[in-house]
């Protein structure tokens, strides 16, 4: 480790590589409930030509490489399970290209929500990008290769599949790009040609480091507001977001089932976000949401909730506070959530089951669900804050977790972004001929077992 650090030194400078035990704590872990490994060493690298350098010296002295954007994932997977290297991508935050006309942003993998999205508000205030809920401060290239999701993907799906195509650094040190960009200037899209991108996605970093992105860009329009539908029973619901997805005019749609307070218990919200460039397109498109769910309406099994300006405000936000601030409900930072992606038809069954865990492991909990495409899936969120200083507070979200990923899998659902327990879960349902598949392509890539080890495995 003595040689390594002192070539990673010659190849980033002094100042971002560090081995200091204060600098390892942090890096060791992230804000949920898995416990703590200890990295050797930390490196930032500035550039493409120093993560390749960077990969091939730890490929030569076989020390793990661990890909770090934000470290906001919440379920430790950006821990160096095995030790080694943390590779943090923060420095690498350029916006390298925004094309208009063709609606798409190239950008640096550790270029964060919050640069992009200020970026384009000020040099391209005609266009965004899909945002997640999460802080500011996670990374394009973190969140799309866990297919992330947010305030756009009733419109565009999975942020995965608002991916144009990719560079990236190869396990062993060669450069590959994917995409469009492979055999054009431009990166517009991932077809016509076998897609390759696919080998850096869902992958937790095991196969490589994405060092560039493109992504797609959407119309960022003047006028904006939301409609909040309610009714108390829930096997409606996933009718409800199937009509109201089905106008294909929401941006957002978010079903939500809160606890507290207490006159909240029992009701099902449903909240469309959607945009348009007059006020005519406006009240037209709530004219058409409302009579989509018209029949239930007629009904009296449920209606639209009048919003007051401010809380309209809260639900136009992106990313939107709410989640920020339950995850510090039980003070401590503690806050981790399974997602899981599941179909809009199992809504009902995977709130009951959720309010059983709850209930049985005594947990803070709070939980809804994002609608991915029109309807095409949902990401199910069960969320659960837990103070990290109080050690039966943590084992206690940690048992519900545990809990929440094997009922989401009894039900047909697959846990997002999973931990390592959850991994192992995915592996025993998961086609023999498809895991093997993953594998072997793991061993063609990664011959010497560097990336991310201890993850995907059985
Ligand atoms: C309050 C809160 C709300 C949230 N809401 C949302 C939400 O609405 N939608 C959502 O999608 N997520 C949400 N999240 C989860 C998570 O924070 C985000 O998905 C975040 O974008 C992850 O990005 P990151 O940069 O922090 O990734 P990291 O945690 O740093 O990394 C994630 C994974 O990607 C790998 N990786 C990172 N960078 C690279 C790279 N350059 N090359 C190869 N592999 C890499 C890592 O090894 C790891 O396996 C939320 C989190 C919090 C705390």
């Amino acid at each position: 480790m003595e040689e390594v650090y002192r070539d990673l030194i010659e190849i980033v400078g002094a100042d971002y590589v560090s081995r200091e035990p204060e600098e390892l704590f942090m890096y060791s872990r992230d804000p949920g409930t898995m416990a703590p490994c200890r990295p050797d060493l930390v490196v930032l690298p500035g550039s493409t030509e120093e993560v390749r350098e960077i990969v091939k010296l730890a490929g030569r002295h076989r020390v793990p490489v661990v890909p770090l954007g934000g470290g906001l994932v919440l379920s430790g997977i950006t821990r160096p399970l095995k030790g080694g290297i943390v590779l943090d991508m923060k420095r690498m935050n350029r916006v390298l290209e925004v094309n208009e006309l063709s609606r798409y942003a190239v950008v640096e993998a550790g270029t964060s929500q919050g640069m992009l999205q200020a970026h384009l508000k000020k040099h391209h205030p005609g266009l965004k990008h899909s945002i997640p809920d999460a802080p500011p401060i996670a990374t394009i290239g973190g969140n799309v290769l866990i297919h992330g999701s947010g305030h756009l993907s009733a419109e565009g799906g999975f942020h995965s599949e608002m991916l144009n195509g990719l560079e990236a650094v190869l396990p062993t040190g060669e450069l590959v790009r994917t995409g469009s960009c492979s055999a054009s200037p431009y990166w517009f899209s991932r077809a016509p040609l076998p897609d390759l991108s696919g080998l850096f996605i869902g992958w937790h970093g095991t196969t490589g480091v994405v060092t560039k992105l493109g992504i797609k860009l959407y119309p960022d329009r003047p006028l904006s507001d939301v409609l909040i539908f309610v009714t108390d029973e829930p096997e409606i619901v996933p009718e409800v977001i199937h009509r109201l997805s089905g106008t294909q005019m929401a941006e957002d749609l978010l079903a939500m089932m809160a606890p507290k307070p207490p006159w909240m218990r029992g009701f099902q919200m449903v909240s469309v976000n959607y945009a348009a460039e007059t006020k005519r397109e406006l009240t037209l498109k709530r004219d058409l949401f409302r009579e989509s769910v018209k029949k239930f309406i007629d009904q009296k099994i449920g209606g639209f909730m009048p919003l007051p300006d401010d809380m309209k405000g809260r639900f136009l936000e992106a990313p939107q506070s709410s989640l920020a601030v339950f995850a510090d409900v039980n003070k401590g930072g503690g806050f981790e959530y399974v997602g899981a992606i599941m179909p809009i038809e199992l809504l009902a069954a995977a709130y009951q089951r959720r309010v059983e865990i709850a209930e049985r492991r005594g947990v803070t909990y709070s939980l809804g669900a994002r609608v991915i495409g029109l309807g095409h899936c949902m990401m199910f969120f069960y969320a659960y804050a837990f103070n990290r200083a109080d050690e039966e507070d943590v084992k206690r979200a940690q048992a519900a977790l545990e809990d929440t990923n094997r009922a989401a899998l009894e039900l047909g659902g697959i846990p997002w972004k999973a931990e390592l327990p959850a991994q192992k879960e995915i592996i025993k349902k998961l086609d023999p001929a498809a895991f093997r598949l993953m594998n072997r392509l793991r061993e063609l890539l990664d011959p010497q077992k560097i990336m991310n080890p201890g993850n995907w495995e059985a």
